[in-house]
C-alpha cells in the first residue's frame, strides 16, 4: 500500500513517514500543497495524509482540485485544535476522516487502515464484475458498456449481488435486503426474478449453489 504524506513541518513531516513505514506502508512525502496536489494528481496512491495548512496552495484546494480531477484515494485531513471551521470544509472538499493535531501515532494507523480496507471494496458508487458494470448511484447496469433494460427489482438484486460479489447469498438474504419491511415476502419470488435476469445478463453471471443461494460472478474469471 502507498501512501503520500503532505506536511510543511519538518519534524511532524519525518515523524509520520517513518511510523507509516514502520506499520510497512510505502510513502511519498510533501511539504508543501503544490508539490502534493501534483503528486497525487500523478501516482497512484491507496491513502493521503494531508494538512490543512500548507505554504503554495492550502489543503482544503489540493483536495478539490484531486476530486474534481476524479482522483478517489481516501484522504485523511489533518486539522489545528479548535478549528472546526477548517473541518467543515476539508469534508465538504471531499475529505474521509480527519485528526487533529497532536495526535497519537496509534489512533492515526488505525484511521489509515479503515480508510485503505474501506477503499479496496466499493470506493466508487460504481462496481465492475468482469465486462459487467453497475452504477448504483443511476441504478442502472450495463454489459460491454450496452445499458440493460431492467426492473426495479431486477435492478435491486443485481445490486445487491454485485455488491457481494463471489459470496454465495441465501434466497432469505437476497429477501431481507431487497424488500421493505411491510412488503409480503415469498422467497419463490426470488427465483423468478433471477431466472428473468439470467436471461437479460446471461445464464453463467449467476450461479445457484444448491441449498445456499446465489454467487454473481465474473464468468471470464478463472476458477469460476
Ligand atoms: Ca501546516
Amino acid at each position: 500500500m502507498r501512501i503520500l504524506v503532505v506536511e510543511d513541518d519538518p519534524d511532524l513531516n519525518r515523524q509520520l513517514v517513518s511510523s507509516l513505514q514502520d506499520a510497512g506502508y510505502v510513502i511519498d512525502k510533501a511539504f508543501d500543497g503544490e508539490e502534493g496536489l501534483f503528486l497525487g494528481e500523478t501516482e497512484p496512491y491507496d491513502a493521503v495524509v494531508l494538512d490543512l495548512g500548507l505554504p503554495e496552495i492550502d489543503g482544503v484546494t489540493v483536495l478539490e482540485r484531486w476530486r474534481r480531477a476524479g482522483k478517489v484515494f481516501p484522504v485523511l485531513i489533518l486539522t489545528a485544535r479548535d478549528r472546526w471551521s477548517e473541518k467543515v470544509a476539508g469534508f465538504d472538499a471531499g475529505a474521509d476522516d480527519y485528526l487533529t493535531k497532536p495526535f497519537h501515532t496509534e489512533e492515526l494507523l488505525a484511521r489509515l487502515r479503515a480508510l485503505v480496507r474501506r477503499a479496496a471494496g466499493h470506493v466508487t458508487s460504481t462496481i465492475e464484475i468482469g465486462d459487467l458494470c453497475i452504477d448504483t448511484k443511476g441504478a442502472r447496469a450495463f454489459i460491454n458498456g450496452n445499458p440493460l433494460k431492467l426492473t426495479s427489482h431486477e435492478f435491486r438484486i443485481l445490486s445487491y449481488l454485485s455488491h457481494h460479489a463471489d459470496r454465495v447469498i441465501s434466497r432469505s438474504e437476497l429477501t431481507e435486503h431487497i424488500y421493505d419491511q411491510d412488503f409480503d415476502r415469498d422467497s419463490n419470488t426470488i427465483e423468478v426474478f433471477i431466472g428473468r435476469l439470467r436471461k437479460k445478463i446471461g445464464t453463467d453471471r449467476i450461479t445457484t449453489v444448491r441449498g445456499l443461494g446465489y454467487r454473481l460472478c465474473d464468468p471470464s474469471a478463472p476458477n469460476q
